[in-house]
């Protein structure tokens, strides 16, 4: 659906981008995640055509978008990182506005833009205007104003920074719904929680350079982190502990307070055995939690640098 190949970009002596090649498949929910600078406005620039690539070749749908641009921007819906609206008119008309410019016109365009503001949660504040409203309200607008002509592809550009809770689970719920009524989307985010909560696929991306690319599970495999199990319980002994050490893939074990603690590379496959110990050593277990390194750690591993500074 999307395809970059060796997309390099400049401004000046900064590089943007440095040499990005990615494949974004139709029905995906791609997430760009990385810190402030990293390139991820930079990106969505490019595949949207507003800016050129110094070197490289992208396309959207199947076209080249150096030959057809304007084919390639009836497909997508952009919602800019800094909130795009006309402050004065009401609701209704900044979505009318973008969506005539999409090519929407008539009756189409009236069912169309009141679908919109239904789908951003503002069907009753139409005739408001934005000057008014709260940063949550403009950003739900925004998305209103880049879906009303139904684009296959939809991109989001941070689009909960500085937002109240309320609006952002709105928008992460709106992601997910546009998805699954077919809508190819590529969200970027500095929050690592919205990228596992909502991406199907993310990029890692530092400085320019995608650093990695895979479905969390992917990513958090490319770190030698090792995962934890953690098991509450009475009567935990000495001899189960040694009996749980001495199992193929524990890399250690230990016992804090009533509960225990096992380092392992791969917590599933051994579960069984060491409940099967606790089982042989009458050990009464209360809860077991599994502790998974996160895409913090990740980054943290493959860059050195913590997500957010
Ligand atoms: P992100 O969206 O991940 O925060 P950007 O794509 O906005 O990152 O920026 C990537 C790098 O390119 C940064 O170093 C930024 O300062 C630089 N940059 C972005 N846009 C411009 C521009 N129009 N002119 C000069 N430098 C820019
Ligand atoms: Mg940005």
């Amino acid at each position: 659906m999307i395809r970059l190949r060796q997309v390099l970009k400049r401004y000046g002596s900064t590089i943007a981008l440095d040499n990005i090649s990615l494949d974004v498949s139709t029905g995906e929910i791609f997430g760009f995640l990385g810190p402030n600078g990293a390139g991820k406005s930079t990106a969505i620039s490019l595949i949207c055509g507003l800016v050129k690539p110094d070197q490289g070749e992208i396309s959207v749908d199947g076209l080249d978008i150096r030959h057809n641009a304007l084919e390639v921007k009836r497909r997508l819906g952009l919602v800019p990182q800094e909130i795009a609206l006309f402050d004065n008119l009401p609701a209704w008309d900044n979505v009318e506005f973008f969506a005539k410019l999409a090519g929407l016109r008539g009756a189409l365009l009236k069912e169309r833009v009141s679908e919109a503001l239904e789908f951003a949660g503002l069907a009753d504040k139409a005739k408001g205007v934005p000057k008014g409203f709260s940063g949550g309200m403009k950003r739900r607008l925004n998305i209103a104003c880049a879906i009303a002509h139904r684009p296959k592809i939809i991109i989001m550009d941070e689009p909960t920074v500085g937002i109240d809770p309320q609006s952002r689970n709105h928008i992460l719920e709106s992601v997910r719904q546009l998805n699954k009524l077919g809508s190819t989307i590529i969200y970027t985010t500095h929050y690592m929680e919205e990228a596992e909560e909502i991406c199907s696929r993310i990029g890692i991306i530092d400085h320019g350079r995608l650093v990695a690319t895979g479905t969390k599970e992917e990513l958090r495999l490319l770190v030698n982190e090792e995962e934890k199990i953690v098991i509450e319980g009475t009567d935990l002994n000495f001899t189960c502990l040694e009996q749980i050490k001495a199992l193929g893939l524990v890399k250690d074990a230990r016992t804090k307070g009533q509960s225990l603690e096992i380092l392992t590379p791969h917590a599933q496959t051994i579960l069984q055995d060491i409940l099967f110990i606790l089982q042989r050593n009458l050990v009464k277990v209360r809860n077991i939690t599994l502790v998974e390194p996160d895409l913090e750690t990740v980054f943290l591993s493959l860059t050195g640098r913590k997500l957010r500074d």
